[in-house]
């Protein structure tokens, strides 16, 4: 292209400090929507001083009505937000002057407002300040200065254009889509109106869709994409605004805005940032409440609060979890109802009844609190055990509870009259922080009661049929407790695409929708709904003819799956006849048996975590060896990839001496757990060892970051093999789960006789996102090009030393990422049973250079959005490619 020819980019920017004070990264601001750069990427500055000053010369475009966040538009369309504090929107003014206005052209170094550093350092969780350039503006920060201290006017960044300008960034790429508009007005739930998190978590309620989206108030407009236009139209708490979208995802578009719209709670939704401030007005309450404010939220785990329910015809964005279609209706786990006599058998009796019952309940939840995992859904499990832990033993309770068993009551009545006039006074409450605090008060409530009664845990509740289970978050061990043949469909409000839960809800083929957010716990139960895990949609109340489209899909799918199985049968072969395996990930010898019904031509991955979770003590070597052998018979001689224990992270085992840990998921898990814990690792192995005939078998060992590694479980082994006079050497393959053991791979193979690839955690790790974190489900994409260059890497050491390697992490289980994977030079996918014929039915209708050339591609690409658009390209989107 000849220089006439170029387009005009906007100049370069040279940012300057608009506060004095330290400098830090973006990721220390604790807030996830600044930290999780939903509103763009930028700095964080700890102020010295009370004076925020222009960072360049610009317009002000917004000045918050709390006056505590400016945005500066430059000429070349860059906007500059700048939000003094965390949670400062919530002191509605007081402590901050503004000196210039909005509309005003200022240079740089101009101050812009004063602010009271006292006093904000009294009232908010914390001072830092983020900097942000705003996502939708076209640059990309080029140089930044951080871990220092700044002055006003000190150089802060230095910033390029990204090749996008901010106009055509704002703009949704659907504007000139076909498609009718949709109106609808909502009134806006946020307490203090759009302000700069709201707007953050509006515009990523549109991330997947397409549609031009625009909100109105008082005759003005807003592009729903761009924050900054958001915040600029100057919505206030109750004020009803119009969203008008067109496009072919207008209908959905409209019904996210209004649901995220009318979500008060969801504009705190922040992750894991501590409530220590409510700590305050609780002291003056009731002890149970002070022992309550003590217990921090669970981390990640949005805050939800008392939310709209969504109307008819809503539709709720979610990330897909396991991938399906389900029609059915709303059916929220709830607590059982326990009941209780009044009258007590004597107050010795019940006095020794309850503080048994409180020593059963203690006892298990010292041992959660210490077992604390990887994975938002663990770690908040280990908190909520600790909070209740502190509830447990809360003076103000126990008095209730005692007094009300020396005036005769039973054991149980009093407890719960205890807890809940405890309960109510929290429900008076207006913080909504707090008021949650209610549903931990219930679960202790019932943990004693059940333990009452003799009952270790809740039996599992009646589902009617059809039944699509709502709830915040899902533990592993309530989904296994579930009648699966009564659920249709799994929808939480908070979850990650590859947690635990997430890989059993696909294991068990029931389609599941996560991070939904706060407004799917606001449905009724019973409301009918249309659960579409394949285009990650929870339609709520649809339409006759949506319904009817929904069954006519899901019988066309069923007959479908069904010629796929059998087509299944077959070995898999490209078009080109390349041999590629097609194995399962199983837990159970049951699923194993599905697994070969399906097509499974092995077995890449047997998470043997099933056979030590959920108990008091570690299965022995004659337990193991069974269940081993029972799922080798049920395989009929194919390969079993047995993988030695992944505890620790988010599979935390109560009974191994595991220390508490800061970040489980950076600390003792896989591989790790076993060989910090000898005898244990000895006795899995010894177990594997007496599986008939062990040629069937392979060991596969999780989270190997080096050779050193490998050869202390290979050295072991061999001791092992002579101990029990096992002649044959069994294959040992490494799993590739770290950024380190992919980059080390060539070195890894010496050592290995197979690689087998864990994208849940290779994602993880390399996008340094948590594999249960609800903000970032959607972003956590195993098909971003880092992941994939990872993969190849991987790939190409195994080719050079004629190693075998596969995948067997989540990504292994999508249609579409399977040419892919092929083209990077893959031999073996492991999926989740379900999906096999499907995968099946695409790797025969590649060829192995369609693959490699797509591959080429991918690894080009700039990010997992632009993956996905060539691989759908790639395979034709009338190839009824999912997603
Ligand atoms: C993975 O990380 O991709 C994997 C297969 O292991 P798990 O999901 O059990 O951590
Ligand atoms: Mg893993």
């Amino acid at each position: 292209m000849s220089a006439g020819t170029t387009p005009l980019q906007p100049p370069a920017i040279a940012l300057l400090a608009p506060l004095a004070g330290w400098s830090a990264p973006l990721d220390e601001a604790p807030d996830a929507v600044f930290a999780g750069r939903m509103l763009g990427d930028g700095v964080a500055i700890d102020p010295t001083s009370g004076t925020l000053h222009a960072p360049c010369d610009g317009e002000l475009v917004v000045l918050a009505a709390s006056r505590h966040a400016v945005t500066l538009r430059t000429t070349g369309g860059c906007q500059i937000l700048m939000h003094v504090g965390i949670d400062t929107v919530n002191l509605g003014g007081e402590g901050f002057t503004a000196v210039a206005t909005p509309g005003a052209r200022v240079r740089s170094g101009e101050l812009l407002l004063r602010f009271d550093l006292d006093l904000l350092a009294r009232r908010v969780p914390s001072l830092l300040t983020p900097v942000i350039v705003t996502a939708e503006s076209g640059f990309r920060i080029v140089r930044r200065i951080v871990g220092s201290e700044v002055r006003v006017g000190d150089p802060l960044m230095d910033l390029a254009p990204d090749g996008s300008s901010a106009a055509a960034v704002a703009a949704s790429p659907a504007a000139a889509a076909p498609g009718q508009g949709v109106l609808r007005r909502a009134s806006v739930g946020f307490e203090h109106g759009i302000h700069a998190r709201p707007a953050a978590l509006l515009t990523a309620a549109l991330r997947n869709l397409a549609a031009d989206v625009r909100l109105a108030l008082r005759g003005r407009e807003a592009n729903a994409r761009s924050t900054v236009a958001l915040m600029a139209l100057g919505a206030q708490h109750g004020d009803e605004v119009e969203i008008r979208a067109t496009g072919p995802d207008a209908a959905l578009a409209v019904s996210a805005l209004a649901a995220v719209l009318g979500t008060e709670a969801a504009a705190s939704a922040k992750g894991a940032v501590t409530t220590g401030k409510h700590a305050q007005p609780v002291a003056a309450q009731a002890r149970p409440a002070a022992a309550m404010a003590a217990a921090t939220t669970p981390a990640g785990a949005a805050d939800f609060g008392s939310v709209a329910a969504p109307a008819p015809g809503d539709g709720l964005p979610g990330v897909i979890a396991s991938r399906g279609l389900a029609i059915g209706r709303a059916f929220h786990l709830r607590r059982p109802e326990i009941a209780v006599a009044e009258s007590g058998a004597g107050v010795a009796h019940e006095t020794a009844a309850f503080e048994g019952a409180r020593a059963v309940v203690r006892a298990r939840l010292e041992r959660g609190a210490a077992a604390a995992g990887e994975g938002a859904g663990a770690r908040a499990a280990g908190e909520i055990a600790a909070a209740h832990l502190e509830l447990l033993e809360d003076p103000e309770l126990l008095a209730a509870a005692r007094v009300s068993i020396a005036a005769g009551r039973s054991a149980g009545f009093a407890w719960r009259e205890a807890v809940r006039a405890a309960a109510a006074q929290l429900r008076a409450l207006t913080d909504p922080r707090l008021r949650e605090r209610v549903d931990d008060l219930l679960d202790l409530e019932t943990q004693v009661l059940l333990s009452l009664a003799g009952a270790a845990t809740a039996a599992a509740p009646e589902l009617p049929e059809n039944s699509i289970v709502i709830a915040r978050e899902l533990l592993p061990s309530q989904l296994v407790a579930l009648d699966a043949a009564r659920v249709a469909g799994l929808a939480t409000a908070a979850g990650g695409a590859t947690s635990h839960v997430s890989i059993i809800a696909a294991a068990m083929e029931i389609p599941a929708l996560v991070a939904l957010g706060p407004a799917v716990l606001a449905l009724r139960d019973g409301t009918p709904l249309v659960l579409d895990a394949e285009r990650g949609v929870l339609e709520v109340e649809p339409a006759a003819p949506r319904v009817n489209a929904a069954r006519a899909a899901l019988a066309a799918r069923r007959e479908q799956a069904a010629a796929q199985r059998a087509a299944a049968q077959r070995e898999c072969r490209t078009a080109d006849g390349t041999r590629i395996e097609v194995f399962a990930n199983v837990g159970s010898a049951a699923e194993a048996t599905a697994a070969v019904r399906n097509g499974a031509e092995g077995c890449g991955l047997l998470r043997t975590e099933f056979l030590f979770l959920e108990r008091d003590s570690a299965p022995d070597e004659a337990e193991q060896r069974a269940a081993y052998q029972k799922i080798a018979d049920a395989l009929g001689g194919r390969p079993l990839t047995i993988r030695t224990l992944d505890a620790g992270g988010d599979k935390p085992i109560a009974y191994l001496p595991q220390p508490r840990e800061e970040n489980p998921a950076l600390g003792l898990r896989g591989v790790r757990t076993s060989l910090a814990n000898p005898a244990l690792l000895r006795t899995q192995l010894r177990a594997i060892l007496g599986v008939r005939p062990l040629e069937q078998c392979r060991i596969l060992l999780p989270m190997i970051t080096d050779a050193a590694e490998v050869a202390a479980v290979r050295a072991l082994l061999a001791e092992l093999r002579a101990e029990l006079s096992v002649p044959h050497a069994i294959a040992v393959g490494v799993m590739i789960e770290t950024p380190a053991s992919a980059v080390l791979a060539d070195r890894l193979v010496a050592d290995a006789d197979f690689l087998s690839i864990g994208t849940n955690d290779l994602t993880q790790y390399t996008l340094a996102m948590d594999r249960g974190h609800p903000l970032l489900a959607s972003r956590l994409d195993a098909l971003h090009p880092a992941v994939l260059r990872l993969i190849e890497t991987a790939a190409r050491a195994a080719a050079s030393s004629g190693r075998m390697v596969a995948v067997c992490g989540g990504l292994a289980s999508e249609p579409l990422a399977a040419p892919l994977l092929v083209g990077l030079g893959v031999h073996e996918l492991s999926a989740v049973a379900a999906v096999i014929p499907e995968l099946k039915a695409y790797l025969s209708r590649m060829t192995l250079a369609g693959c490699r050339a797509l591959a080429q591609q991918a690894l080009a690409a700039d990010d997992a959005a632009a993956v996905r658009a060539l691989a759908r390209r790639a395979l034709g989107e009338g190839g009824g490619v999912p997603r």
